[in-house]
């Protein structure tokens, strides 16, 4: 585990579904309906209360999905975290489809959704990074600056964790992220 900006960014190993903050953001796809990777294992350890809430939500507001880059908040059911934040990252596709700017997009998002329930705290999984396919190192970049502009910006989220499932990924952030340089 490292702690950067001022200790309020914590970057660690492990299983976001055990992350004891207000909210943990899921990496979803644009159906909400759940699917594999983190998603499922927040669905399987929340319970079905969260689909229920995904349900609504596709039936009120985004009856076409969750377009990339936007976030929508549910109840974290049998979680420890009070809510799930699900948000949708890019597909990568080589970068030449705003990428960047969608995943992103996706982190300040997700934040803003996280200060509406007045968390103040947050566990965040490595959006896009899985079967979405997008580089871990630039990933790394993105998401790092999106969480150092919102720490200097005031934003109300006092504790941000980035949490990687594993060595390799928590690694390649580090070495990546730019937060290690002065
Ligand atoms: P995406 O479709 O956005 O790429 P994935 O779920 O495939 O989402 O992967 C995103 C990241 O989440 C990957 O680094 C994957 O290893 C990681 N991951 C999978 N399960 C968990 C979990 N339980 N806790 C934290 N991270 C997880």
């Amino acid at each position: 585990m490292e702690t950067f900006l001022g200790g309020r960014l914590i970057v660690k190993t492990g299983d976001i579904t055990r992350e004891e903050t207000d909210a943990i953001v899921n990496a979803a796809n644009s159906s909400l309906m759940g699917g594999g990777g983190v998603d499922g294992a927040i669905h399987r350890a929340g319970g079905p209360a969260i689909i229920e809430e995904c349900r609504r939500i596709r039936d009120t507001e985004y009856p076409d999905g969750l377009p990339a880059g936007e976030a929508v908040t549910t109840t974290g059911g049998r979680l420890p975290a009070k809510f799930v934040i699900h948000t949708v990252g890019p597909v990568w596709y080589g970068g030449g489809r705003n990428e960047d700017g969608l995943l992103a997009n996706a982190y300040r998002n997700s934040l803003k959704r996280a200060d509406e329930k007045k968390c103040v705290s947050a566990a965040f999984p490595a959006i896009s990074t899985g079967v979405y396919g997008f580089p871990r190192e630039r990933a790394a970049r993105i998401a790092a600056d999106v969480m150092k502009s919102y720490i200097d910006s005031g934003g109300g989220v006092r504790k941000i964790v980035l949490v990687f499932f594993g060595d390799d990924d928590y690694r390649v952030f580090l070495e990546s992220s730019g937060l290690q340089s002065p």
